[in-house]
């Protein structure tokens, strides 16, 4: 018989790893205490790009298993929800963290090639294309796909890991901010606060990353059904509540990057809680009741990461 595999949370990490998976053949559930469009995955821009995550080799392999694993989604399957956008990151420090760009085409850019965006006084540019999901549609789709293979979902609060011994073999933590209290053995999981305004979109087709502006992360990123504008990294902030001035913050900072967006109508806000954590966590649990896997701590890379981990889940499983 095949090992009955539980995934705790159904976010990008849960919902990529269920998937995965299944695929593989397992039998998998999912179990979560709140729909996947009210996860943080939900409100995440998404790009493809590394923000606010460890970085090493292994999650260098990582963001390009997960690189192409998105660029056969884009190919595949339309329908997901996810596009190759171009668009620019800025850079702000002399000498910029380039590495991401070994898996992607990327070149660099001035102020003077650039129309629709005003570059930040003595800031360069690096102009490239990389996978954007749109998440309202990315998350119900990867849960289709799931439900397609065979996958249970149950909605339920999971308060203790070890009592799922009952009904499963394999326990996945994919729980983002909370997985270290629910596994109970680990305090270095911190909340990165990061707040969105989302608005119509003018006809904005690229999209901009500042995230050194001084007056705070800002970010323009067009997504399918919206625009969404960014942001906050408020560490250790936990309201979920979106807050008027940080809103206002946000408006202005993205109308001085990209002046088109200046007066365009607010549809939603959100807020997340990235799960902050030096190093991503993805190991086996020793000690517990059933066998565990941890599967967290992607701070602002989720999207990002998300196919690495999935496959990595399922090579430890093997
Ligand atoms: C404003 C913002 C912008 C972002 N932009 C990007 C971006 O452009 N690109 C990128 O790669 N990343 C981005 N991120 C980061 C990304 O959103 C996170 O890294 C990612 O969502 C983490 O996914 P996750 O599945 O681990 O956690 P989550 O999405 O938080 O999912 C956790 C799941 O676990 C469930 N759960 C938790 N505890 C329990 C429990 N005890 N019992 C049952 N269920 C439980 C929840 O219901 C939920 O389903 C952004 C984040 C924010 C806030």
């Amino acid at each position: 018989m095949s090992d009955r595999v539980a995934v705790i949370g159904a976010g990008v990490i849960g919902l990529s790893t269920a998937l995965e998976l299944a695929a593989k053949g397992r039998d998998v559930t999912v179990l979560a205490d709140a729909d996947s469009l009210e996860s943080t995955s939900a409100v995440a821009g998404a790009v493809w790009f590394p923000y606010a995550a460890e970085r090493s080799a292994a999650v260098d392999a990582m963001l390009a298993t997960t690189l192409e694993r998105f660029r056969r989604i884009v190919a595949d399957h339309p329908e997901a929800g996810v596009d190759l956008r171009t668009g620019v990151i800025v850079e702000r420090s002399p000498e910029p963290d380039r590495s991401w760009t070994a898996w992607v085409d990327a070149t660099a850019v001035d102020a003077s090639e650039l129309e629709a965006i005003e570059l930040p006084a003595g800031a360069t540019g690096l102009r490239t294309t990389v996978p954007l999901a749109t998440m309202s549609l990315y998350l119900p789709w990867l849960r289709e796909r799931c439900a397609g293979l065979g996958v249970r979902f149950e909605r339920r609060a999971v308060d203790d890991v070890d009592a799922l011994a009952r009904a499963f073999d394999v326990a996945v933590v994919a729980a983002g901010v909370r997985s270290g209290s629910l596994l109970g053995d680990d305090a270095s999981v911190v909340p990165i606060r990061g707040q969105v305004v989302r608005v119509e979109n003018p006809g904005v087709t690229e999209f901009v990353i500042d995230d050194d502006d001084p007056a705070g992360l800002t970010y323009v990123l067009p997504r399918r059904d919206c625009l969404v504008l960014g942001g906050t990294h408020e560490v250790g902030a936990t309201s979920l509540e979106p807050a008027p001035a940080i809103e206002a913050g946000i408006l202005e900072r993205c109308a001085r990057l990209v002046p088109a967006v200046a007066g365009a109508p607010i549809v939603s806000r959100a807020v997340g809680l990235r799960p902050g954590r030096e190093r991503l966590r993805i190991e086996e649990v020793p000690g517990r009741a059933l066998r565990s896997i941890a599967a967290y701590g992607h701070g602002g890379s989720g999207m990002t990461l998300s196919w690495g981990t999935a496959e990595r889940v399922a090579a430890l499983l093997e």
